[in-house]
Parts: structure tokens; sequence; C-alpha cells
């Protein structure tokens, strides 16, 4: 949500910019802007829409110099205009700020900044804080420089309530730019003669692999040659510097037309990469050493709650459904976004896991500190090493996907249902599963990848199906036990980059209300494999088709009874019951991909959409 990047250094601030913000454009893609630092004098390009834009306006007006801060924005605060775009400026016009956040207070500062004469030109929360910064500036006597602005900053920050990940700069302080982060992350990177802040790592690792994941409440100061970090609660604040594990090469589209057809793509290996290190055939069972627990208190474990948003909301809901078959201890799913404000019953064995990709969503990380305050043990599932939801949960599990970057979520949803089967079956083996049943469901995770990889293979087919349906006007997705999630899910990637309506709910609910909607121009996506609720599957679909509803099933491969009932099968190898919602998402997510780019949407970049979403 929202993408930030700065240099000062040895070359030109403006290409290393926006190739950063190309990067980030995942994170926001309504406006972007950079201010420029050169010769004592900041000056500014920004503009609406995509960053080929703001290109535009700098090939007709270029700008260079040494230092600079950049933005792509995912609007919270006023309408998608130019005046909105980042970077904003204080009543002085010499300083310049990049946000990251909500400043939820900005209305009350901004009536007070009015009265005190400033005028605003935008209707951000942000321009709010570039004026009360600027303000705290000018009020202060000692020397103009970095020392004052810092001291200003730390003024100005006490006096606000919401989040940041902000980069400034001034005109009288042309050798810095300053950070700061409070709920939305930051980072600095460290180069040679160089140095680099960024929103996250990606930004900058085609110039460094050498990384500081700034805490809630540092301040940076960075120069070209060095850097400071104390806290805004006082005193130095410690860091450490780490390696970055992914390459630029891992954040590029290769030879994929886009970036959710080649994670799409990855995910045997991604899949794969999940398992790794974590099955032990010897005592037939997973291991999962980040989460600090030993087997005794792994038993003791009495009842799970899953939160998360979106993606992994449902990838939580597959684990109650395989959680409780192969481990028995009762599960609860919950949105974060709900869990940070309700006051549910916590009995001290709750074990709460946190589930996101990128380890900085709001709500989930809201969620993970309700439950850390409520003396719970709260453990992460995240993508991104060094993420603040990994730094802050008491141990967990890393998805080691490699950068999603595509804003619909692939590989992340598999990898974190492949972590939920994990955790089952570890579960289950402290509890009642014998040696036997261990042993079995370790052959079928280890089968998962190159079961996969035959489903991508029929990626023809699966894009023929999508163009026959692309113009419809709805659509539902079904299916029953384990494959309800994996139908939300499916209906989600429609919904998300094809922008048709999509509905996901239990097979059999169909007939509690959602059948009024079935017509010929409606098609049914049923998850429909052939486990434990085949039968009753078929019966739903033998009711949308007495109705004339067009049917695409997901079946096992081989199954006549599937073939026979449904116009089209996107078809899946066999497989046992709790891992089918793992395969049955590769075909959907192809679905709705191919559904996307036959109707000419922007299938990474969705409409109203980013990724990674750091405010509430
Ligand atoms: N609240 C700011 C705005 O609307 C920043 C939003 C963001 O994080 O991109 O401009």
């Amino acid at each position: 949500m929202c993408g930030i990047v700065g240099y000062i250094g040895k070359h030109d601030a403006v290409p290393v910019l926006l190739d950063g913000l190309r990067r980030l454009e995942y994170r926001g893609y309504d406006s972007a802007g950079v201010a420029i630092l050169a010769d004592g004098k900041i000056s500014v390009r920004k503009k609406s829409g995509r960053i080929a834009n703001l290109t535009d306006l700098i090939a007709q007006s270029p700008v260079a110099g040494h230092v600079g801060i950049a933005h792509t924005r995912w609007a919270t605060h006023g309408g998608v205009t130019d005046a909105n775009a980042h970077p904003h400026s204080d009543q002085s016009g010499r300083l310049f700020l990049c946000h990251n956040g909500v400043i939820e207070n900005y209305a009350t500062i901004k009536e007070q900044l009015i009265s005190e004469g400033h005028t605003f030109k935008s209707q951000t929360d942000t321009e709010v804080l570039a004026h009360l910064i600027g303000k705290e500036y000018d009020a202060l006597a000692s020397a103009p420089g970095t020392a004052r602005l810092v001291k200003s900053l730390r003024s100005a920050l006490t006096q606000v309530v919401g989040t940041y990940g902000i980069i400034l700069m001034h005109a009288d302080a042309p050798g810095v730019i300053v950070g700061a982060r409070r709920g939305s992350p930051l980072v600095l990177g460290l180069g040679s003669g160089e140095n680099f802040f960024a929103s996250d790592v990606s930004a900058i690792v085609a110039h460094t692999r050498e990384a500081v994941y700034l805490k809630d409440f540092d301040i940076a100061v960075l120069g070209a040659n060095d850097f400071e970090i104390t806290s805004l609660l006082g005193g130095a604040s410690g860091y450490e510097v780490s390696k970055v594990e992914f390459s630029a090469d891992d954040v590029s589209k290769g030879s994929y037309a886009h970036y959710m057809l080649k994670e799409i793509h990855e995910q045997p290996e991604t899949i794969r990469d999940a398992m790794r290190g974590r099955l032990v055939r010897e005592e037939a069972t997973a291991k999962l050493g980040g989460l600090g627990m030993t087997p005794q208190q792994l038993r003791e474990v009495d009842r799970i709650i899953l939160t998360g948003c979106g993606t992994a909301s449902h990838a939580a809901m597959c684990g109650e459904y395989i959680i409780e078959a192969l481990a028995h201890v009762p599960v609860e799913v919950e949105f974060a976004s709900e869990f940070r404000y309700r006051n549910l019953p916590l009995p001290k064995d709750t074990l709460v896991f946190c589930i996101s990709q990128s380890g900085e969503t709001a709500d989930t990380l809201a969620a993970l500190r309700e439950g850390k305050r409520k003396g719970l043990r709260v453990l992460g599932i995240c993508n991104n090493v060094a993420s603040t939801i990994a730094r802050e949960s008491d141990g967990g599990v890393y998805m080691h996907a490699g950068p999603e970057i595509g804003v619909a979520a692939t590989k992340s949803f598999t990898s974190q249902v492949t972590i939920m089967a994990l955790l089952g079956l570890m579960l289950g083996r402290i509890r009642h599963l014998s040696t036997t049943e261990g042993l079995r469901i370790l052959d079928e995770l280890e089968a998962l990848p190159g079961k996969v990889a035959r489903i991508l293979a029929q990626s023809d087919h699966i894009r023929a199906v999508a163009e026959k349906y692309a113009h419809a006007k709805a659509m539902m997705f079904l299916g029953r036990q384990f494959n309800y999630p994996a139908a939300l899910e499916g209906a989600l990637k429609m919904k998300e980059i094809s922008y048709i309506h999509a509905s996901g709910y239990p097979s059999a609910e169909l007939k509690h209300g959602v059948i009024a909607l079935i017509t010929p121009e409606v098609p049914s996506v049923f998850i429909a494999p052939e486990d434990s609720v085949f039968e009753k599957n078929v019966s739903n679909i033998e009711e949308v088709k007495a109705r004339k509803g067009p049917i695409i099933a997901v079946g096992t491969e081989g199954c006549d009874r599937i073939a026979k009932v449904a116009d089209d099968v996107l078809w899946i190898p066999e497989c046992p019951d709790y891992l089918s919602p793992i395969l049955a998402s590769i075909p959907l997510q192809l679905l709705a991909y191919y559904t996307a780019v036959h109707l000419g949407c922007d299938v990474d970049k969705p409409r109203n959409l980013a990724k990674s979403v750091t405010v509430e």
C-alpha cells in the first residue's frame, strides 16, 4: 500500500528512484511523484495515474540531482489527482515529504494550521504532516540544518495519531534524507557512497543487498556515507544489518506476460520450499522449529485461532478444516480486522496464528498485538522475512515463497495452505495419528509439487474454458468441506482481476437463497473432486443444471461422472480430501487469469487494489 523510495549518493537520483517506483508499483498506482534536491533547491514532478505518466512528465521537463525522494500512491485521503500526489511540501516550500499510512487526527491539526495562516494545495492527510513539521522547524531558534530538521520531526510526530512510514528532505539540509516509521514499513539500503530508503527491499535490491529494517518509532538520518538511527521514544535505537535473500532477477517477470502468471507457475517450487527441511520421515511428522514450542507445550494447546485478511483468511479457513481433521484441535478463523476489536473469551491455552504474506498487513498486525496484550502466544505465518509481524510474533513459520509481486495472491495462498497441512500433521502426530498415518500424509505432501505441475501443463485447456465464459454476467463458486474455502478463494481471484462479480458458497447453501441468481448467463464453478462429499456435490450440480445454469467443474482426473454432468471440466490429480484445496486452487487461479487477460484487464495491477494493505 503505497511505495516509497529515497536515494542519496554519487549517482543521479532520478533513474534510481523511477526504477524503484516501478518495482514498488504493485503497492499502489493512483499517482507517482519525485522531489529532487540540487543546488539548495527542491524540484518536484508528480502526476496522477501510472508511473509511465510521471516518466513522460520528466522526459518533457527533466530534473536531476543526487538526493531525492519518490512515492507511488494508494489514495486514502483525497481523490486521485495531480495535486494529491506525493511528495507534499510544507508552507515554506523548502521541506518535502512522502508518506505511507494515515494521519488520523489530520483534520484537527489542519484546522489549527489554517487558523495560523497555512494554506493547503491538496486534500491529503500527508500534506498536513508536512506543514506541521515545517511549522515546528520554522519555530525553532537553532541553526538551520539536519539537527533542527530532526528536532522538528520529533515534535511533530508526538502530535500525530495514526500510522506512517515517511521520508523527507529540507533544502536547508542537503546532505541528508530523514525517515521515520510507525505502523508502515520502511527499510534502509546500504550501498557504497550511496544509501537508500524504501518501503520494501525489492525497490533497491538491484543496488544493494544490505538492509536495515526500521522498527516502529525509529527515526533514521541517512547521508551518502553514513546513517544514524534514534528512537522517537528517546535515545539510540539498536539495529541489525540483514542480507537480502533474493536478487533483482527474482523480482522480474522473466519471460512471463505477467507477474501473476509467473507466480502461478512457480507453485511446484514454492510448495516444495514451504516443506523443505520440515518433513521428518524417521518420526513420520513435520517439524516447525520456528514456532519455538516444545512438544509438551504443543500438546497443551486446546484451541487455535487463525487470523488474516483476504486470501490469507481463506488459507486460514482451509487450515480450520485441515487441522481439525488431522489433529482434532478446535480451530476458529477470524478476519484480523474483526479479531482486533472483538473481546473474545481467550482461554490461556489458545494459540493464535497471524497469517500475512507481506507480514505488514495493518489489521493482522493489530490482531497480533491484541492477542499478545491478552497474554496469548501469537505466532506468525509470513513470507516477508524481517517483516513487522515476523519480528513481533513469539515465533512462526516462513513461507519461503520468494517475492510475490502480482497484486492478486496466488503462490502465497498455496504456501499458506501447505503450512496448515504441516501444522495439522505435526499436531496430529503428538496426539492420536499413528506412524503409518503420518507416513501416508508425508507421502501425499511430497507428491503435491508434481501434481501441481501436471495441472499447470493443462493451461491451454483452462484458457479455452476461460475464454468461453469470459462474458458471463456473474459467476458462482461452490465447494463443500475442504473446498468451501477454495471456492471463496476462486471467487475472490475472479473478482479481483476480471471484475466479474463472483460469489463463493458452500455448495449446499445454493438452494437456501443464491440459486435465485442462476440463469444461462451465470456459470457455476463447482469444486467437485472424488472425495467424501462428491455425490452431494453432484446433486447440487444437477439442481443448477435443472435451472439451465452452465457448469464448470474442477474434477478428479478420470472421473466419468463429472465429465458427464458438467459442461466443462478442469482436471486435477487424485489426492486426499485435506490437500484438495491446494490442487483445486491452481485451475481457479488460471481461470481468473485467462478471463482477465481475455477481457483486457490489467492483471498485475487491478483497479482500486494494492498489495500489502498497510492501512486499516
Ligand atoms: N494517506 C496518504 C494519502 O492518501 C498516503 C496513502 C498511502 O499510504 O499511499 O495520500
